[in-house]
């Protein structure tokens, strides 16, 4: 073995350097950090070559005493903490005073710095950490950083930079979090010599969205706003009709930090999942505020991963706020422009067009379609008010001669003066006419969120005793799960009771239900409390998912007019059936405008 010795200064600054930063954008990290502890409201990064050629960060905030320019460039000097206790309730970005250090190690910096009181400002150079030039200078008040050629005198971390694009888009992502992170900070952010964009500090975070995200996404989002124990949760999250196939739009920050949290990342998703569709995306922007000392902010600087010191409220937190502003704040899917309907083709085909494609389409003869009786539906329609008709519908046949006529149901007095039932289609959806809309309801669907939020909402559950109890037998894991969460089933409706040898007794069920399918619903039910992170307020939910789900009317069963035309009310008389709990859409609504331009009777 050589002989031990002490690095020589400049290689440990090296060495350390490579911690703190990595890459361009963690130099304009740990610069726009400095800058927002500094008090500064206006923020502009200028960035050339990816960054690699030039940065610059511009702010206006206290500056930097020249007596204390030189002491601020050496490792683990900061201005931030004095003494241990500080530790404990660390309020800035900044704190370890190592970033002038590590960056003035592996480029040429250029600072300029007026603190207000001062007639003049104080000019510093450093390139590879040794001073090259130091004076006073006329300058604005704040202070301006200028970092040139990084890893310019260390060629291996060089080589592992990626192309230019690359770095500015890890930049880019960087100024962003920044401007989504303090609204109340006007940042600008030039590329190349392109403003890609710049808040006006408003102090709105909505302002932040639509100029960091753009009008598409800002569009799509809701207002979220919840405190609970401590945890306030605000910001935006998307309607879930415009959740996306990636995760690539979510951005979390926590006392004015962005960071990654996978606790608040499920909560989100979770919070999605009886409205958002499976292998979607929700986006966010979401801040979430705690106390201080609930968070480990000793974490190293290039990791945005945080850890709680309990991390189960801050599910809970996220969880809630986020379902209560998706409760509140969506709105019903409307057939767009871009999904018209597919009548075009037809408007633009040529004679010659149509004599074709009759000729190479091969004509299929429909097979004589077999008419079988369609299953009825046994259950409950809804909470006990409305006496179902026992009369079996046949599937109506309407003369050509009296097309004309209405149904004879449909002419009764309407439940509602507002809806007007126009039909059913394909035994599924139901069509009705409101204002200047008409809405088409899928009847499953919509059932199931009737019953989903009748549970969610009932104090006291809602159940019905077995003339005979059932006894069902459960494997290992499903008995362990009953028995751990009898309470919630209790809360749902189910009278459960533990027979030894991973058997259950059950007693009574959710008065939604027929009892045909005891067995079943209570094996759903466990299986269904296995799924997610397990928190009270989602195992609840999925408790109430099975009950509702097993407890609808199926698309394809006989109706009557009557049924439906009682879900279509409840459905367009209340906003939180938005969405099935599997997340497909309950109804879409069609506007009269948009009918008018497919038949191009308007513009
Ligand atoms: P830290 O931020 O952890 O304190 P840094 O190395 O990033 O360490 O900065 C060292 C010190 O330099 C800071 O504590 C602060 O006093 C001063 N400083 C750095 N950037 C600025 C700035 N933009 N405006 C005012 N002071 C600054
Ligand atoms: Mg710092």
């Amino acid at each position: 073995m050589p002989k031990i010795s002490v690095l020589p200064k400049q290689l440990a600054e090296l060495i350390a350097a490579g911690e703190v930063v990595e890459r361009p954008a963690s130099v304009i990290k740990e610069l726009t950090e400095n800058s927002i502890d500094a008090g500064a409201t206006a923020i502009t990064v200028e960035i050339k070559g990816g960054g690699i050629l030039f940065m610059r960060v511009t702010d206006n905030g206290c500056g930097i005493k020249k007596e204390e320019v030189k002491t601020a460039f050496l490792r683990h000097a900061t201005s931030k903490i004095v003494r241990e206790s500080d530790l404990d309730s660390i309020a800035t970005l900044g704190f370890r005073g190592e970033a002038l250090a590590a960056i003035c190690a592996v480029s040429k910096v250029e600072l300029l710095t007026r603190r207000e009181e001062d007639e003049l400002g104080t000019c510093y150079k450093i390139e590879g950490g040794n001073e090259t030039f130091f004076d006073e200078s006329g300058c604005a008040f704040g202070t301006t950083f200028i970092v040139r050629d990084l890893f310019y005198n260390t060629p291996a971390r060089m080589k592992f930079l990626h192309k230019d694009v690359y770095e500015g888009n890890v930049i880019a992502d960087v100024v962003e979090k920044i401007a989504l992170s303090h609204p109340e900070i006007a940042v600008k952010f030039i590329r190349d010599s392109k403003t890609v964009f710049a808040t006006n500090g408003d102090g709105k975070l909505s302002s932040a969205v639509y100029t960091v995200l753009g009008r598409e996404i800002a569009s799509g989002f809701i207002e979220v706003n919840n405190e609970l124990e401590n945890i306030k949760v605000t910001g935006f999250v998307c309607k879930p009709i415009y959740c996306r196939p990636k995760r690539n739009a979510q951005y979390f920050f926590l006392n004015g930090r962005s960071v990654k949290s996978v606790t608040a990342a499920q909560a989100l998703e979770v919070a999605y999942k009886n409205s958002a569709m499976v292998g979607k995306f929700p986006s966010c922007v979401l801040h979430i505020e705690v106390p201080f000392d609930s968070v480990d902010v000793n974490v190293h600087p290039t990791k945005t991963q945080v850890r709680f010191s309990n991390e189960k409220p801050v599910f809970e937190a996220v969880y809630v706020a986020v379902k209560n502003a998706i409760e509140k704040g969506d709105t019903r899917p409307q057939f767009t422009e871009k999904k018209q309907l597919k009548f075009s083709a037809f408007q633009r085909m040529t004679a010659e067009d149509y004599r074709q494609s009759v000729i190479t389409e091969p004509v299929v003869v429909a097979e004589k379609p077999q008419i079988k009786e369609p299953p009825k539906f046994s259950g409950v329609l809804n909470d006990f008010s409305f006496v179902r008709e026992e009369k079996k519908e046949e599937p109506q046949i309407i003369p050509e001669t009296k097309q004309q006529e209405l149904p004879k149901e449909t002419t009764e007095k309407p439940i509602n003066n507002d809806i007007r039932y126009v039909g059913e289609a394909f035994k599924t959806y139901i069509i009705v006419e409101k204002g200047d809309s008409i809405f088409f309801i899928d009847k499953h669907a919509a059932h199931e969120r009737i019953i989903f939020e009748k549970l969610k909402k009932s104090e006291v559950p809602q159940s019905q005793a077995l003339l005979l109890p059932v006894t069902v037998k459960l494997d290992a894991e499903q008995y362990n799960t009953v028995l751990q969460n009898n309470e919630l089933l209790l809360k749902s409706g189910f009278e459960i009771e533990d027979f030894g040898n991973m058997n259950v007794i059950v007693r009574a069920i959710p008065a939604t239900l027929t009892g045909e399918d005891t067995a079943n619903v209570l094996v759903e039910a466990a299986d269904g409390l296995k799924n997610g992170i397990g928190v009270t307020s989602e195992r609840l939910d999925n408790i109430y998912h099975t009950v509702a789900c097993k407890a609808a009317i199926k698309a394809g069963f006989v109706t009557s007019t009557k049924e439906q035309l009682y879900l279509a009310e409840q459905v367009l008389s209340n906003n939180d059936i938005m969405y099935c709990p599997h997340g497909r859409p309950v109804a879409y609504e069609m506007k009269r405008r948009d009918f008018e331009k497919q038949f191009g009777r308007i513009q």
